[in-house]
């Protein structure tokens, strides 16, 4: 009798579509526009910090937990910027990424038969989160704007109807990938009122908090009422300090969230290198206008290849957060968005992201995703190659 060696559990997700783009993009020699990473360079100052401590020697396992400078350092960015009291040895664990983050919090709180609520079209992790941390996943739908000046957007009544004795964690990602939504004041109170009345934990992805657009301000969902105490706040040096390859992400949590998620971090990795989390420690006091500057540069790069995709014939949804832009497929004749983003690497040659690898099922959405964390140049290359694609002159 020959028993299955593949676990039930990785046989139940495929491989990452996002980083399977990059790989047919790399083999085509087409430009990147797929996966979310800076294809520009680290601010100098961070990456003479992760220097030094290399130098000074901290070249060993820091405590599990976190460096004491790092998780300093996030109290004092956590106060800056949101308002919030966290003490350093009881609600903060450093982790690799917020991808480790994401895991470690659900495998620390879900029980088998628990059900997790998730926004669909949903950041591609939470799937395979889901299924290794034994959570069964309702999923409820965002839908897309209906004109240029609203937002993805769910319906209560549909959220409301989620929600059962059953129901563990509701996960919320703001801002939002891929669709760039930012979960507004009222939408987070109604999903708050929500995780109150059934006894519910929000897990929270804030990778994108300081990436956002034309004057909005981002919420963090433990500052509301009431959320503090439900409220598991997963985030990283990824996407702020452009060092996606550094692996240094952080998880915010009441103290007794905190000590469960300690112990499954711990024997998922130890820690984070332990030379990047002092660089970190020392990227989070840089001054305001490094924050500034960030978000500044993002919506110029947001604004120029909004302008170029339309130009090159694309709808395109605006966005006010995050670093991607969705365009509906402007061609019919392709049986999936899969099809077609694999089309426009060989034929135009630039890489997307099928909308559908964000769904659950949903074979074919219709939609491209493109991520402009990329130099101008980048950009530029990427739509003059579109134009000449679509045939709209240069
Ligand atoms: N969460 C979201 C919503 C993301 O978009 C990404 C990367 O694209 C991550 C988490 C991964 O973060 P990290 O590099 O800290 O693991």
């Amino acid at each position: 009798m020959s028993k299955s060696l593949i676990s039930q559990k990785a046989s139940s997700f495929g491989e990452s579509v996002i980083r399977g783009m990059s790989r047919v993009a790399a083999a085509h020699q087409a430009v990147n526009l797929a996966q979310g990473f800076p294809d520009f360079p680290a601010d100098p100052r961070i990456k003479q910090a992760a220097v030094d401590a290399i130098q000074k020697d901290v070249n060993q396992y820091a405590i599990t937990w976190g460096a004491k400078n790092l998780r300093n350092a996030i109290v004092a960015k956590e106060k800056r910027f949101r308002g919030k009291e966290l003490d350093p040895e009881k609600e903060i664990t450093v982790c690799c990424g917020a991808t480790e983050g994401m895991m470690a919090a659900l495998l620390a709180v879900i029980d088998p038969g628990d059900e997790a609520i998730i926004f669909q079209p949903f950041y591609e992790n939470y799937g395979p989160d889901t299924i290794l941390s034994g959570a069964s996943p309702r999923y409820v739908t965002l839908y897309p704007p209906t004109s240029d000046s609203t937002d993805w957007s769910f319906k209560e009544d549909e959220l409301a109807a989620a929600f059962n004795p059953k129901t563990k964690v509701i996960v919320i990602n703001t801002p939002h990938n891929p669709t760039g939504k930012i979960f507004r004041q009222k939408e987070l109170e109604f999903i708050a009122g929500l995780c109150q009345k059934w006894d519910v934990l929000a897990v929270t992805d804030e990778i994108y908090e300081h990436i956002l657009y034309d004057g909005e301000k981002h919420i963090s969902l433990a500052t509301l009422p009431g959320m503090k105490e439900r409220t598991i706040t997963v985030n990283g040096a990824s996407k702020t300090f452009s060092v996606t390859g550094w692996r240094v992400g952080y998880i915010l949590a009441p103290e007794k969230l905190t000590q469960a998620i300690r112990k499954v971090h711990d024997f998922l990795t130890v820690g984070a290198a332990a030379p990047l989390q002092e660089a970190i420690a020392f990227a989070m006091g840089l001054p305001d206008d490094f924050y500034f500057h960030l978000a500044a540069e993002y919506q110029k790069k947001r604004d120029f290849l909004l302008k170029g995709l339309r130009e090159s014939g694309f709808s395109v949804f605006k966005t006010w957060g995050a670093y991607y832009l969705i365009a509906k497929i402007p061609e019919s004749g392709f049986k999936s968005d899969y099809d077609y983003s694999v089309h426009l690497v060989k034929e135009a040659g630039v890489a997307t992201v099928p909308i559908s690898s964000f769904y659950l099922n949903e074979p074919s959405s219709g939609m491209i995703r493109f991520c402009y964390a990329k130099k101008e140049e980048t950009l530029s290359k990427a739509i003059e190659k579109l134009k000449s694609y679509r045939k709209v002159s240069v």
